[in-house]
């Protein structure tokens, strides 16, 4: 069986002295050595002054509607994990799909602006793919009209633009550690924030609303990182560069064979951008021999695990399905991708032989006419 991810796991030997001085502390949760230790050498890493950990990206995103106390309407992209949206209606928040550009498949900042209203409290953009999005624009934007920004970044860990992180834009960035993500603490995420006074508002908030021990100023939930994920975040720290570079070698790969195919075409990247190769997106076009989903068996046939990551479009659920900006008729592009996406299997534990396999499958199908 070839996964579309594997978790980074390093050697098992490696943890256990980890989980020996965590037994030697007796100090399991709540701000720990370790978590500490995390905090400090992700923000080095990252290139990120303030950053705050989760036990998940989904509670991460919570907290960070509640610290900029966001109301009525968020403008968001269709285009994503539904635990985008779904934060915005856990917050009650309305969510406003806007479709997303042809190229970067992120949120386009034209569709942006029209989308504004006098409820319009905020825009909550995905770094899709770890592509960044038009910052600038949507800077712009939100400067314009006195809205807050937070960027979905759950894709986006150590993606760079001119050699700065992308997580220092916006008001607030999003990252998720989930095992099926390029840096893994099993579970687990974080919140990026531009000074001292805002992450003591997350710290707080992550931890029941506490400031101190008899003091509660803000409906908090429990967000904290356990002594045992943020340890693995730390030995996580010691492979990740290796295991970036493993999969820049398999993306170049499979760009080299793919280039050129009638009907197959992959994401564009910008030579400013240093990016972490967390997925590795094709198109499937209508002059494909097969349709995506045609193919997407055709890899099941083969034990290839293959994802359609992103379908159907959030707005295409049904709790969504409702909203005036789900109509399909707003949201042309996205829902396009979302019909022609197919992911294909990418990480440190995928052998030459699995990228070959995964080639073939593609060359073979295209073949038939
Ligand atoms: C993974 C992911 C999340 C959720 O993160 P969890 O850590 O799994 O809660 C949110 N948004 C996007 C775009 C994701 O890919």
């Amino acid at each position: 069986m070839i996964n579309v991810t594997q978790p980074l796991l390093p050697p098992l030997e490696e943890y256990l002295p980890y989980l020996e001085e965590i037994w030697k502390n007796r100090w399991v949760t709540n701000n720990g050595p370790f978590h500490h230790a995390l905090e400090t050498e992700l923000c080095k890493y990252l290139g990120v002054r303030h950053l705050s950990l989760f036990s998940n990206g989904t509670t991460a995103l919570l907290t960070a509607l509640q610290t900029l106390r966001i109301s009525g309407e968020v403008i968001t992209t269709p285009y994503s994990f539904v635990a985008t949206s779904n934060a915005l209606i856990w917050n009650k928040l309305k969510p406003v799909f806007v479709d997303i550009d042809p190229v970067t498949l992120n949120m386009d900042p034209e569709r942006i602006e029209a989308a504004i209203t006098p409820n319009t409290s905020a825009i909550l953009p995905v770094h899709c793919y770890g592509t960044p999005c038009n910052i600038r624009e949507i800077h712009n934007i939100a400067n314009t009209h006195g809205l807050k920004v937070i960027y979905d970044a759950a894709h986006a860990f150590g993606v760079q633009d001119h050699g700065k992180s992308i997580l220092l834009h916006g008001d607030l960035s999003v990252l998720s550690f989930h095992a099926t993500k390029v840096f893994n603490t099993f579970e687990g995420g974080a919140i990026v924030c531009r000074d001292a006074t805002t992450k003591k508002r997350i710290d707080s908030l992550k931890n029941f609303g506490f400031v101190n021990e008899v003091t509660v100023t803000a409906p908090g939930i429990n967000g904290k990182m356990s002594e045992i994920n943020a340890a693995f975040g730390m030995l996580q720290l010691k492979h990740i560069d290796e295991a970036i570079e493993c999969r820049r070698r398999i993306a170049s790969r499979y760009k080299e064979e793919l280039n050129g195919l009638p009907g197959v075409s992959y994401l564009p990247r910008s030579e400013s951008v240093t990016e972490n190769h967390a997925y590795f997106p094709v198109f499937i076009k209508p002059n494909f021999p097969l349709t995506r989903d045609q193919l997407y068996h055709r890899f099941r046939e083969r034990d290839i695990l293959v994802r359609r990551y992103f379908y159907p479009l959030i707005s295409e659920f049904s709790i969504y399905k409702g909203l005036p900006s789900s109509a399909r008729a707003n949201l042309p592009i996205a829902t396009r991708a979302s019909r022609e996406v197919l992911c294909l299997p990418i990480h440190p534990a995928l052998g030459e032989e699995d990228v070959s396999l995964v080639i073939d499958t593609i060359k073979t199908a295209g073949e038939i006419r």
